[in-house]
């Protein structure tokens, strides 16, 4: 059946008795395996009376190559801020610098703040080392160095800005919890490395507390994320919510679906506060495209989270429980072919398989069960309240210069000579590591001098006037300045670190 008539069957079951409670959903049937599995998802949600009608529009690679470089034209935007819920097949962002990832630019544009994949071992049928596992990861899906702020900025050095803020934190974390409470779910671990990034993952890991002690109900742990990683990848039945930020979330989101079997069963999540995003985990697996062989499941429970995201939690609870009765009952796709597989099927066969056992429940696994309640649906969208302004003091800057004809004891004694009678030189690193004062021969140093001036003694407070008199002197003398920083006080409190070693 061709995507048309496929689009046109899901809509005409229900332009007869089409009432209010049907949803319009905008679908996009992807590349690689994405057209074969979306539609096998689609037929399964007709047959299962998805109160829904559907919006195609074409995105990825096709509209890449026509030349549209964002890869999504503007009628496709048009129709997901009209329908709010996008159920996706996997797209292909083509190689080359020319092309912005697809899958990044919808999340960002979109406002998709939460991507919640579940993680579930669905052992024996599939094989795995961990036949508990069962959690879930709460990634940040829009900031940290996800953010895309990227310079180079000398000869040898590039940087990645790491931007962590805090209403980002707070709507994470606390998406977390609420979705820990209405998920039945008893624990939250918060993951980060704030031992090391002690401002932007210290931020998140503070206000992971200030929420957390809203949930008493809720079990809370933190793991720094090296080790939480490594516990993850051993014992993850250890682990129930896991919240983290964007990268570390990316990693780990596929430590644990690597864990669970097979990453052709795991779908996602994308959740704003005004528009979702329902897809598989896996890309368009072009090595097994159009061979009607791929495993339609990742994106068929990404469907029966888009279901309960719209309020239809009686047809989300009969699609999965008659996908897990077909898994037990040994019917599979290639990829999860084992001893406890009956009937090898087809893409095809296997949407056949599923929509054969609607209404019924599996024996060996525990039935699903889902709810109706608002709660479960819809992001969490409580308004974010900016905290009162801090008293924020300047009270140094950090120069970064591109360098590499004086030593860091030749360089500290040039910046000696152009200080001001505000600013005086304190310390001088290199990627991080004091160099100066009392630097060690051993420290290893590039072109990128990171050079810090703090107030005298006796001043309480500097005019960006200061900085910009120190930076003419600086300039002056043809040393070749990268950037600055301002270093200020928040209510007293540094708002920048140490240099290490310092
Ligand atoms: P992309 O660049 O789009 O991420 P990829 O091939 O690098 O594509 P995946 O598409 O995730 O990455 O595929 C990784 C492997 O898993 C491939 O061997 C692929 O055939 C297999 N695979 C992925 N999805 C499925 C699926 N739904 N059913 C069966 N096998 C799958």
């Amino acid at each position: 059946m061709s995507n048309e008539c496929l689009y046109h069957e899901i809509n005409k079951n229900h332009s007869s008795q089409q009432h209010s409670a049907d949803v319009a959903i905008t679908v996009a049937m992807g590349d690689g395996i994405g057209p074969e599995i979306t539609r096998a998802t689609l037929k399964v949600l007709s047959a299962a009376k998805a109160r829904i009608v559907t919006e195609s529009i074409d995105i990825g690679e096709q509209v890449y190559l026509a030349g549209h470089s964002s890869g999504i034209r503007q009628d496709a935007w048009q129709s997901l801020r009209r329908t709010k819920v996008f159920l996706k097949g996997p797209i292909t962002t083509p190689s080359g610098s020319g092309y912005k990832s697809l899958n990044v630019t919808i999340r960002k544009t979109l406002g998709l703040y939460a991507n919640v994949r579940p993680c579930i071992s669905y052992s024996p049928y599939v094989h795995t080392l961990h036949p508990d596992m069962d959690l879930v990861i709460i990634r940040e899906n829009e900031e940290d160095l996800y953010a895309g702020i990227e310079h180079r900025q000398t000869d040898e050095v590039y940087q990645c800005l790491k931007l962590i803020t805090r209403p980002g934190c707070e709507k994470i974390i606390r998406y977390a919890f609420e979705y820990a409470r209405n998920h039945g779910r008893k624990k939250v671990t918060c993951m980060v490395k704030d031992n090391i990034m002690k401002m932007t993952d210290g931020l998140f890991y503070k206000v992971f507390q200030e929420i957390g002690a809203e949930y008493p109900d809720i079990l809370q742990d933190r793991y720094i994320i090296d080790i939480g990683s490594a516990r993850l990848a051993t014992r993850p039945e250890l682990f129930d919510v896991i919240v983290t930020s964007n990268l570390y979330g990316d990693i780990i989101s596929d430590i644990a679906a690597e864990l669970s079997g097979s990453i052709g069963l795991a779908g996602s999540a994308n959740i704003g506060e005004h528009v979702a995003m329902f897809e598989a985990i896996h890309g368009c697996a072009p090595d097994i495209a159009g061979q009607n062989i791929a495993n339609p499941s990742g994106l068929l429970l990404a469907a029966v989270m888009m279901l309960v995201h719209i309020g239809q939690a009686d047809i989300a609870q009969k699609i999965h429980n008659a996908w897990l009765k077909t898994i037990e009952d040994g019917i599979h796709t290639k990829d999860l072919k084992s001893e406890y597989t009956k009937v090898l099927v087809t893409t095809d066969q296997f949407a056949e398989a599923v929509i054969a056992r609607l209404g019924t429940e599996p024996q060996r696994f525990s039935a699903v069960s889902y709810q109706n309640s608002t709660q479960q649906q819809k992001a969490v969208t409580v308004a974010y309240q900016p905290q009162a302004a801090a008293e924020k003091i300047l009270v140094g800057v950090d120069v970064f210069l591109h360098q590499h004809q004086h030593s860091a004891d030749e360089l500290a004694q040039h910046l000696k000579q152009l200080e001001t009678t505000e600013l005086e030189l304190q310390m001088i690193t290199n990627r991080g590591v004091k160099v100066w004062p009392d630097g060690f021969p051993e420290t290893f140093c590039t072109d990128h001098w990171r050079c810090r001036f703090m107030l005298r003694p006796g001043l309480t407070q500097l005019a960006y006037s200061d900085i910009i008199r120190l930076l003419s002197q600086i300039s002056g003398d043809k040393l070749d300045v990268i950037k600055t920083e301002n270093l200020c006080s928040f209510n007293g409190e540094p708002g920048f670190t140490l240099g290490q070693g310092q």
